[in-house]
């Protein structure tokens, strides 16, 4: 008998169907007819979290400092537009 548990894709436990879209499976668990020979059988998918890691190119400071100025150059070209619209519309 083969393992039907943590398997790459959904395997029906009652006839060993492979279910090669597993993936189209919406939720993380429920019933479903098998494909193969039509029985009802119980899934539920196991995601496994994992985590990266990377040194930052700029310190926390020089982040920050960037920001101000992505933030001033916003607020002066919105100047910019909103005082060319006010000379264009009258
Ligand atoms: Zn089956």
């Amino acid at each position: 008998m083969a393992d039907t548990s943590h398997t790459e894709n959904i395997v029906c436990p009652h006839c060993k169907y492979e279910d090669t879209d597993s993936w189209e499976s919406q939720a993380d668990e429920g019933y479903e007819d098998c494909g193969e020979c039509g029985q009802e059988f119980w899934y539920s998918r196991h995601v496994q979290i994992t985590y990266s890691t990377s040194i930052p190119e700029k310190s926390s400071a020089e982040r920050r400092v960037e920001l101000a100025e992505r933030n001033q150059r916003f607020i002066a070209d919105f100047q910019a537009y909103t005082a060319a619209r006010g000379v264009s519309n009258g």
